[in-house]
């Protein structure tokens, strides 16, 4: 029997959140040769225009699944809508994007159709027949291999990972629209329901524009010592300061600043990456810079293999230092 491959668009206010081609290049290289039936869901009100878009794009046959409550992402309520139409197309992998939305909705469809869920999938290969699943752990400092058991698995997919932009994929006819009615929930039975959408300003661009980027990451340790990157940068002629996710995420920096695949992608002729670990999705954003410089306190730290020049030190040592330097400079 040909397998299934159900593809989970992520959609917000009825758009995709990630290019829904990467989902379709995983699933094409999990049964190569066309030997799955491949099906795109996609959520969200009045959704067909959209799904007949991806249909034709991809030449896939497109589920959409409508409710105004699935405009915002409620991956609660996603799930609710996905299971019934799981049991009704009974496929063997469901492919979500490695998002925290994606995750979440994951998570509640493992528990209710009982499946198992492997998460952040970077690539794949395959070995005796059997697809291996690689993610990496401890900030990419070892790759992991995973075997499913064989049975109904759900998957979340790097965004990128499986990045096909180059290709040209025009099909040779569209796939097929389908319309779903997410089965009757009243509110009360929700767990959530999103309010609003706030867009965050996103009007700064002088990452995008500076010669030179002093990124902090986890390993300043506290909001003061971001102060060292800025005293870096105020030395320096058109710098700018960035950061990893999670010091945007402590809040000593803004979102805006955030550099890395779920961030702004910067290619400065000099990037400086202070107590940054060097993740794949930091990497993403900053594989374009001229030239790297990093200093971890971690002789071991992944960063150090894409650097061009690696200081092992204390960062709130070496910059001190290096700020005086400069000044007499
Ligand atoms: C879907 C998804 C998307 C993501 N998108 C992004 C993204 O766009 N951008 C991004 O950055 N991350 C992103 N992440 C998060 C990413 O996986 C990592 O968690 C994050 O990049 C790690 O940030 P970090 O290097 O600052 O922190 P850590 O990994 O905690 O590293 C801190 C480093 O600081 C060093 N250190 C500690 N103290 C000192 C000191 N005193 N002096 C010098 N060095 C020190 C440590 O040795 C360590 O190497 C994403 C994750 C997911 C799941």
């Amino acid at each position: 029997m040909t397998p299934t491959v159900l593809l989970i668009s992520e959609t917000i206010n009825n758009r995709p959140v990630q290019p829904l081609e990467d989902l379709v290049r995983f699933a094409e290289e999990l049964f190569p040769g066309s030997r799955a039936k491949i099906i795109i869901i996609m959520a969200g009100q009045d959704i067909q225009l959209q799904a007949k878009a991806a249909a034709e794009a991809t030449g896939i046959d497109v589920i959409a699944l409508e409710d105004h409550r699935l405009l915002l992402p409620n991956p609660e309520l996603l799930s609710k809508g996905l299971y019934n139409i799981i049991n009704e197309v009974d496929p063997l992998y469901i492919c979500l994007t490695h998002t925290p939305r994606g995750c979440q909705t994951a998570a509640f469809l493992s528990h209710a159709l009982q499946a198992s869920c492997i998460t952040n999938i970077e690539s794949l290969k395959y070995k005796n027949n059997t697809p291996l699943f690689r993610r990496s752990i401890f900030n990419g400092k070892f790759v992991m291999d995973i075997k499913g058991h064989g049975g109904r698995t759900i998957l979340t997919v790097v965004p990128g990972a499986f990045d096909n932009a180059n290709e040209d994929r025009t099909p040779l006819k569209p796939g097929k629209v389908t319309v779903k009615n997410l089965p009757y929930e009243s509110d009360e039975s929700i767990g959530f329901i999103p309010l609003q959408l706030t867009s965050m300003d996103d009007s700064d661009n002088s990452l995008e524009e500076a010669d030179v980027i002093v990124s902090v990451g986890m390993g300043v340790g506290k909001a003061e010592n971001v102060d060292l990157a800025r005293d870096v940068a105020s030395l320096l002629k058109n710098a700018a300061v960035g950061a990893s996710r999670i010091a945007c995420d402590m809040g000593w920096l803004s979102h805006s600043k955030q550099i890395g695949e779920t961030g702004k992608k910067v290619a400065p002729k000099l990037y400086m990456a202070c107590g940054i670990s060097g993740s794949a999705q930091h990497i993403a954003g900053i594989k374009n810079s001229q030239m790297i410089i990093a200093i971890n306190k971690d002789p071991r730290a992944v960063i150090f293999s894409i650097a061009d020049y690696g200081i092992v030190e204390d960062l709130t040592t070496f910059l001190p230092i290096l700020i005086d330097k400069m000044q007499i400079g």
